[in-house]
């Protein structure tokens, strides 16, 4: 019996990364998982990948509209007839900055792609969860949702407005079943790593390997964290197991935050 059983989960950027470990150990613990992304190649790809047959669905939708964002959260719904958890997992950031050098359009893109549509799939989500009065919200901040860092800003912003819906909201529904909590992990070499690490890291005066042994030095365990560390964490999250956590921002990040 897995700890998920008989729940649908619904992942925003799902098909690779974070948001796929995370898909597949809800299949292992019994869920049925909507994964979403933008393109429906890559999509069929990971369905292909994952053979979790009926039990997992692609839905195609970019998390940047709002659109986008409740078609993904009411397509879960049509399709496995509910949603039991929601993880707003997708976001990143581009065209890094200092803070005196930053376009309005790199900050703007950050927030829409972190924190709005952080909000948006929320806020579709609590339409279904406070009538059945049930419901796992995980958001997806960052170590850099605790702590700030030069030339970040864009991320840091935008993860920390996400720790700060996801605290709100968890006060608002915490007597209806609903538990809502973002996880913060630390770095993980991801393709979004890999793709936009580089340009970070120049923005931070250091080149893609000094980056990361960057952060590696600056946690307690001297290396970088696995998608895997974050997966099994978001179970207990969406788990009964879970339901005295809400309101908490999971550090997942090998001892970096100070808190
Ligand atoms: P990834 O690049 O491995 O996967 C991202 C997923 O999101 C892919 O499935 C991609 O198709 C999808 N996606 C991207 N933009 C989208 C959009 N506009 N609409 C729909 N889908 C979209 O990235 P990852 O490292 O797993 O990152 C996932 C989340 O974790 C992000 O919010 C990121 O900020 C956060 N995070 C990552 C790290 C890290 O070091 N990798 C650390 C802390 C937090």
């Amino acid at each position: 019996m897995g700890a998920l059983d008989g729940r649908v989960a619904c992942i925003t950027g799902g098909t690779r990364g974070i948001g796929r470990a995370t898909a597949e150990a809800f299949l292992r613990e019994g869920a049925k998982v909507v994964v979403n992304g933008r393109d429906p190649e890559k999509g069929a790809q990971a369905l292909a990948e994952m053979n979790g047959g009926d039990d997992v669905f692609f839905l195609a939708g970019d998390v940047k509209t709002r659109e986008g964002c409740e078609a993904i959260v009411n397509g879960t719904v049509d399709h496995f007839g509910k949603i039991d958890i929601l993880f707003a997992n997708a976001g990143g950031a581009s065209n890094h900055a200092p803070v005196a050098d930053l376009t309005d359009e790199a900050m703007q893109d950050s927030l829409v792609w972190n924190f709005w549509h952080t909000f948006w799939t929320m806020q579709t989500a609590l339409k279904y969860m406070i009538p059945q009065q049930s419901g796992r919200i995980i958001t997806m901040s960052s170590v850099e949702g605790k702590v700030g860092k030069p030339g970040l800003s864009i991320y840091v912003a935008a993860k920390h407005a996400i720790n700060g819906l996801t605290k709100s909201a968890a006060q608002e529904v915490g007597t209806l079943g609903i538990t809502v909590n973002s996880v913060c992990p630390g770095a993980i070499e991801t393709d979004i790593m890999m793709a936009e690490g580089p340009a970070a890291a120049a923005s931070m005066g250091l080149d893609y390997e000094g980056l990361l042994g960057m952060f590696a030095q600056e946690s307690a365990i001297k290396r970088l964290n696995e998608t895997s560390d974050v997966a099994e964490v978001c179970v207990l999250l969406a788990s009964d197991a879970g339901a005295g956590i809400t309101g908490s921002m999971i550090s997942i990040d090998g001892g970096t935050s100070p808190y």
